[in-house]
Order: structure tokens, then C-alpha cells, then sequence
């Protein structure tokens, strides 16, 4: 059948074989389906959504694009987590050598921020003296050292989901559930781990802006992990400000590893121990989540996540006395803070707003070839539910060039939404979602 005969049945919701999805599939990275025809069926697809036969074969030939990472061959029980993005997420950094107490290996394929979303690559990047793995070899023998891995994508995992991705930024056709189900769930299936931890960010500033529409994008990576015979738990979790007070890749570092000391944030705090205690049960090492967040909670008074943290950095080429001494982490000397105008109760944090101010800092990217200032970011002094005074602190920037420093004020100003009945803080974890 020709493209356009396979993009017709498409555009008329008449669903498709998956020999049919495959075929076109394989057309197009074989150079006879052009861009402009890949377009119109993802716009298709945008309107029409997929059938789950639609839906598995499209995930199943992403993967197949390019190398996979068995990871079959360690000897520990791997789990590989998965943040949809927010910000001030710097989860990863703080779960892996937690994990790692319990022997429970981390195999993780990580981005760089874009936009207001930060990036696990970067935040471990402001690290001096580190850099990751390069390649599988390089990454296995991580794993079997510190029983961490993580490393940045390489153009040869899932290489299809990235042409794809490119061509859904410039035809409107992100925001299509199928088609961002099939694109995550493509490269964590091409990464062989034990389980799967999902954690789907909902509200400003992340991907997905109302739970409704999370649970839907839950449900349907669930069906595509379940039906490849994958360990998949998924977790929503709350956008309706950033996670933690500090937003900015050293500041953030310096937030991860307080949380380990036991001085973390309550918001991070409280997903960190769920997430943990999530990789628990699917490891089988606990009865019930209770009893799980228990033993993570044990493990974080004591040095053991910091020793494992210590010898990540230390297996990485940078500097582990970072751990102890946060000067030797590149954090920008100059600060500003920022007073609240007005009197009353903080209701939201538009978080995407402070993502912005901490990239326009220097802290993030706004195209993907920009250098980044790893110092820099905005540290939250309030947080949603908290009572503010006239004049009281609200944020404090962390800043090397001032040019920025006005635009960055307004928007994390203008991010605070104060009113005057008092409100709660609110619940970070919405949802948690079993096969
Ligand atoms: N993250 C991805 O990897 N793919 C999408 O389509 C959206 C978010």
C-alpha cells in the first residue's frame, strides 16, 4: 500500500494493521516516506488518536531504530525512573544512591534542559571534574561498580523518536497522548530494566496540565509497558509549583544531597521516599508501601546514600568532597532577593514561570546549542500555603551577569499568586497507578 493510501485510512479513523504501521514506519527511515507525508499522518494520529495495535507496533519499531541496552548481564535489580519533567526536579540525583543501599541498580538515560525544564545531565555537569559514561561498556561497568547508571541519550538509542520529535515540535503535533506515550516508552523499553517507575508531572508547567489528562497519558504507557511484559507503577505528581525551594543545576545539587543529610525540602522530600519506596516493592524486598517508606526513611539518617553518592561522583571523574563542601561546587556569588508586594496566603507558583527566570539567568537552555551557567538559578523562600508579609522574603537569584536579573524579577513576581483566604499546602502525590 502506498504513504498516502496508509495516511488516508489514517485521516478517516479507520485503524490500522500493525504490519501496516510497521511498513510505513520502515518507508520513512528508509528515505520513501518524506517529512511532508510523516506530517500529515502525525496530524492524523494527532485528531484520530491510535488503537492499541496502532499504538504497540508504533512503540515497537521506535525502539527497534536503533541500539538497545539489555542490561541482562548485571547482577543487580535494575530500575530505571522517568520524570515527564517539571522543575526543580532533581529526584534522580538524590533516589539512585538511596536505591543503591538496598542494591537496587539505577539504568538511566537522561536529557539536558530545554526551556524551563532542567536536565539530570546538567545538574550533575555543575559537578567539577565529572562526565558520563560514553558508552554501554562504560555505563554497565558503572553499574556493577556503584550500582548507578546514568548517562545522557546517544543519537543511537531510538534515533526515529528523535526525526520524529523534530518534526511534532515544528507541526503542532507534541501534545498528542499517543504519540508522547510511544515516544518515553520507546527508549525506557530499549533500556532492559527490572521495573519501570514513571513519574508524571501535572499542572503549570509541565507537559501535562490537568489530571485528567495525566491519568489517560498513565493508563496508556501502562498498556504499552504491560503489553512488553514490563514492571511499570506510575506516580502524578503536583506542578502547582516547583519541586523543592531550589531551581538552577548547582543549586539544586546542594538541595539533592541536604535531602540525603535529612534536610530536604517536605514536598521532595515526600515523592523521593514514594518513588523509592515504590522500586522497594517492585524489587519485592518489602510487604506494602508503608512499610517500604520505612525502610527508605531508615536509610536516610544515615551515611550510606552519601558514601554511594560519593563514590558515583568519584567513578565519574569529579570532585566527592563536593558532598561535604558545597563551595566547591560553581555557585554564583552574586544574590538578590526579592520581597513580596502584598500580604496574604500563597496560593500557586507558576512553576513554568520560575523555570524561565532560573533559564534566562543562564541556568537553562532556550535553543539546544545555548551554553548554560551551572551556578545560577532562583532558590524559593515560599512555598504554596505559606503566609507572607508586605515586604518578606520571597525568592533569593543566584546570578553572574545582572542583564537578566530585571526580567527574571517580574516573572518570578508575577509567578507568586498570593490572595488573602488562607490555603493549604497541597498534596504532592495525586495519584499512584499499579499494572
Ligand atoms: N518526552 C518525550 O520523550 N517525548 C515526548 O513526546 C514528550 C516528552
Amino acid at each position: 500500500m502506498r504513504a498516502v493510501d496508509l495516511i488516508q485510512k489514517k485521516r478517516d479513523g479507520i485503524p490500522l494493521s500493525s504490519m501496516e504501521i510497521t511498513n510505513f514506519l520502515t518507508m520513512y527511515l528508509d528515505g520513501k516516506v518524506p517529512d511532508y507525508q510523516m506530517s500529515a499522518f502525525m496530524m492524523a494520529v494527532y485528531f484520530n488518536g491510535m488503537t492499541d495495535e496502532e499504538l504497540f507496533a508504533f512503540t515497537e519499531n521506535m525502539m527497534n531504530s536503533g541500539d538497545t541496552i539489555p542490561l541482562g548481564d548485571s547482577k543487580h535489580f535494575m530500575i530505571d525512573k522517568h520524570s515527564t519533567g517539571g522543575v526543580g526536579d532533581k529526584i534522580t540525583i538524590a533516589l539512585a544512591p538511596l536505591l543503591a543501599c538496598f542494591d537496587i541498580g539505577t539504568a538511566k538515560l537522561s536529557g539536558k534542559g530545554l526551556g524551563h525544564t532542567g536536565g539530570t545531565i546538567d545538574k550533575l555537569e555543575s559537578i567539577p571534574g565529572f562526565s558520563f559514561p560514553e558508552t554501554q561498556a562504560d555505563l554497565m561497568q558503572l553499574i556493577e561498580k556503584t550500582g548507578i547508571g546514568i548517562m545522557g541519550y546517544s543519537d543511537s538509542i531510538v534515533p526515529l523518536d528523535k526525526q520524529l520529535y523534530s518534526l511534532r515540535d515544528v507541526t503542532a503535533t507534541v501534545p498528542s497522548i499517543p504519540l508522547i506515550a510511544s515516544s518515553i516508552m520507546s527508549k525506557k523499553l530499549a533500556i532492559g530494566a527490572d521495573g519501570i517507575i514513571l513519574d508524571i508531572k501535572v499542572g503549570h508547567g509541565a507537559f501535562m496540565k490537568t489530571e485528567e489528562e495525566a491519568k489517560t497519558l498513565a493508563a496508556t504507557m501502562m498498556r504499552i509497558g504491560k503489553h512488553f511484559k514490563r514492571n511499570i507503577t506510575a506516580v502524578l505528581s503536583g506542578m502547582e509549583q516547583p519541586l523543592g525551594f531550589s531551581v538552577g543545576n548547582s543549586l539544586e545539587i546542594v538541595e539533592a544531597i541536604e535531602t540525603l543529610k535529612g534536610f530536604g525540602p517536605t514536598d521532595f522530600k515526600e515523592l523521593l521516599l514514594l518513588i523509592a519506596g515504590n522500586a522497594l516493592m517492585m524489587k519485592g524486598i518489602a510487604d506494602n508501601l508503608p512499610e517500604a517508606i520505612s525502610m527508605v526513611s531508615e536509610k536516610i539518617a544515615t551515611d550510606e546514600p552519601l558514601n554511594n553518592l560519593k563514590s558515583f561522583i568519584q567513578a565519574c571523574g569529579g570532585n566527592p568532597n563536593i558532598v561535604d563542601d558545597y563551595k566547591l561546587l560553581p555557585i554564583a556569588q552574586n544574590t538578590r532577593s526579592l520581597h513580596s508586594v502584598n500580604s496574604g496566603y500563597v496560593h500557586e507558583i507558576l512553576a513554568e514561570d520560575i523555570g524561565k527566570a532560573a533559564m534566562i539567568l543562564g541556568a537553562g537552555r532556550a535553543t539546544k546549542d545555548d551554553q548554560i551557567d551551572h551556578g545560577v538559578g532562583v532558590v524559593l523562600r515560599k512555598k504554596v500555603g505559606d503566609h507572607v508579609n508586605e515586604n518578606e522574603l520571597l525568592a533569593t537569584f543566584y546570578f553572574n551577569d545582572d542583564k537578566q536579573l530585571k526580567e527574571a524579577e517580574k516573572l518570578v513576581l508575577n509567578a507568586y499568586r498570593i490572595q488573602q483566604n488562607e490555603t493549604g499546602a497541597p498534596s504532592t502525590i495525586k495519584d499512584i497507578i499499579y499494572e
